[in-house]
């Protein structure tokens, strides 16, 4: 069994020199990341490196952060190290087996980690994020190894500080020349999507702007007759821009009778399994996604892949253009048709990169919204997830952490996040004026036996023009002068410092609500609370009739922040990332509460399918 198996997964030449020159790292560095492209066959190549632990009886651990990928690392495991695997997932039973594979988000939260000598992280590229980072510390002696066709990340992140060096193998090119991968025919689609004027947002175009340009650019139908002119008969992926587009060029397809489906992140297994099974016999010609296939999915030999998908991400252009060019007899050579500039702008699939551990930092466009311009070293980089959670982000350059704020009118309404914003060394000093003043207005209230609530009132009409120069301290001295809490003495700061404005009938309501406060007046003020009542209950149902008013579409309007929320709650949804799903719940609780975006807005902007997907990704 072992020896067949072996037969099946031998290594081609450049593997066994990439193994030695990992090997040879190891004695120097722990953690190695090695660039391979799509196709170079790196999850045989690790699990090879893992029988060579396995014999010496140290563990092994794959990370991988999608269900697909730990099966397939699995299967090839057993396969070639000869030795059972556990999976490491919710839903999966535990064996104590010395090789294990293991989903990053399960992995992370189980308090019994297993014991081993070397971690494989597949698609390293991931690996910034929080979930990797916490693992890879917990394995300080670890060997590590990062496997990834693209070491490279649109956030300006980096991986300088993950992987001690970077180890590359063969190009594209080179794959190709030794037959290793299918050479390939690009051909520009008759209409090209002109992205020049569509919006980015978080490093890649916004989808809803990208299905925009889409519509007004490519019709389905363009999409088919392309198809008939390059690819009439061969075995076809097409990427979409989202679901709805997918589905689109699928029924278009069918209209002129070609054998399409559509497949998504929320196909149930079954039915995935029944169209990749059809597709894999010819039954299926055209397979219609839109991102579903690019990472990690075992297809059989495509020969032409339809790319109708503008992006801004390297890595997802070349996982997109590799599903065609895995070699198959009798396949000359794969076509590529590009209904969009993405082989201009990002270049073609063999164009010769060079891959660094460096961050590299963010353009002009990715630094609209969200970022951090590091104020120490220059670099401009998106701070992680869980770093927006904490309002602190740690320059991926240079490690100087800078703390930052999402509020609301601060460089136009959370346009973007600043690092280094001013902060204010606090005054704890009490102002001897005010001081005399507070004494004075708390002994007139003593003689009158008015309220403490006198006190302050009195006070701040007096100071009402320079409330926002009162110390804390000064605050506090009052504070605790009128036996108020602690905390009192912050929310006035607060509130003097940062004032929420008013609009005109509020300002009158404050005045009047004042009034009997401070005559200590009864009646008006049970006059005034019934006029309070009144008014606000006027206004809101005011606000409703408003608000009914409306057009539906109206409503639906999103902010800038709104948008960019959407597109971040679209991406583990397409990824099928748990973990991501979480980490962008806390940034969507943290910006709603601050009153910047309206999550009930933000879900009505996604699709029925996308609620469903985010909430299942939430449970486990
Ligand atoms: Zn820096």
């Amino acid at each position: 069994m072992l020896t067949q198996s072996l037969n099946t997964y031998n290594l081609r030449n450049y593997q066994t020199e990439l193994i030695q020159k990992i090997l040879d790292s190891w004695q120097s560095n722990l953690r190695v990341m090695l660039q391979l492209p799509t196709g170079g066959g790196k999850t045989v190549l690790f699990a090879h490196l893992a029988r060579k632990f396995a014999e010496k009886g140290m563990g092994v651990l794959v990370l991988a952060h999608r269900e697909e990928l730990l099966l397939q690392a699995q299967e090839k495991l057993e396969a070639i190290a000869g030795v059972p695997t556990g999976i490491i997932k919710a839903g999966y039973p535990v064996h104590p087996y010395d090789l294990q594979v293991a989903s990053v988000q399960s992995l992370v939260r189980r308090k019994n980690k297993p014991d081993v000598g070397l971690i494989i992280v597949d698609e390293a590229h991931h690996a910034s994020s929080k979930t990797y980072t916490t693992i890879l510390e917990s394995y300080p002696k670890a060997y590590v190894l990062g496997c990834t066709a693209t070491p490279y990340r649109i956030d300006g992140q980096g991986f300088k500080w993950l992987f001690d060096s970077l180890i590359c193998g063969p190009s594209t090119r080179e794959l190709i020349h030794q037959g290793h991968l299918s050479s390939y025919k690009l051909f520009q689609a008759a209409k090209i999507v002109d992205t020049s004027k569509t919006k980015t947002t978080a490093g890649d175009f916004n989808s809803a702007a990208l299905a925009k340009t889409i519509d007004s650019q490519v019709e389905p139908i363009d999409v088919v007759k392309e198809w008939q002119k390059r690819a009439n008969g061969l075995r076809t992926v097409v990427f979409a821009v989202d679901i709805a587009h997918s589905r689109q060029y699928a029924e278009a397809f069918r209209e002129a009778c070609i054998a399409a489906e559509h497949l998504d992140g929320a196909t149930g297994k079954d039915d995935r399994q029944d169209i990749l099974q059809r597709f894999a016999i010819g039954e299926i010609q055209v397979l219609c996604n839109c991102g579903i296939i690019s990472e990690g999915f075992d297809l059989p030999a495509i020969e032409c892949v339809q790319v109708v998908r503008p992006t801004k991400s390297l890595s997802m252009w070349l996982q997109i253009v590799g599903r065609g060019l895995r070699p198959a007899p009798g396949k000359k050579h794969a076509i590529i048709i590009d209904h969009t500039q993405n082989w201009f702008l990002l270049g073609l699939p063999d164009e010769d990169r060079n891959w660094t551990l460096e961050p590299v930092s963010l353009d002009n466009e990715a630094k609209r919204f969200l970022y951090i311009a590091c104020t120490d070293c220059d670099h401009a980089f998106k701070p992680l997830p869980h770093e927006v959670k904490a309002l602190k982000g740690k320059c991926p350059n240079c490690l100087t952490v800078h703390s930052f704020e999402i509020s609301e009118g601060f460089a136009g309404l959370t346009k973007r996040l600043d690092a280094n914003k001013e902060e204010k060394e606090i005054d704890q000093t009490v102002d001897s004026r005010l001081q005399a003043l507070i004494d004075y207005l708390y002994s007139s209230s003593l003689r009158n036996e008015y309220k403490p609530i006198w006190v302050y009132y009195r006070f701040s009409e007096i100071c009402k023009d320079i409330l926002p120069e009162i110390s804390l301290g000064t605050w506090q001295y009052l504070g605790a002068k009128l036996g108020y809490k602690r905390e009192w003495a912050w929310v006035k700061h607060q509130e003097a410092t940062n004032p929420k404005t008013l609009n005109e009938e509020e300002i009158e309501l404050v005045e009047m609500i004042k009034q009997p406060v401070l005559q200590r007046d009864t009646q008006p003020a049970k006059d005034t609370l019934g006029v309070l009542t009144e008014v606000c209950n006027k206004g809101v149902a005011d606000r409703k009739k408003n608000w009914a008013a409306l057009s539906e579409q109206e409503q639906k309007t999103l902010n800038e922040e709104e948008i960019e929320l959407v597109e971040m709650i679209r991406q583990p949804i397409l990824q099928r990332d748990r973990q991501l799903a979480k980490d962008i719940r806390g940034i969507l609780t943290e910006v709603c509460n601050k009153g910047v975006a309206d999550r009930k807005k933000i879900w009505a902007a996604l699709s029925e399918q996308e609620q469903k997907t985010f909430t299942e990704l939430l449970k486990d």
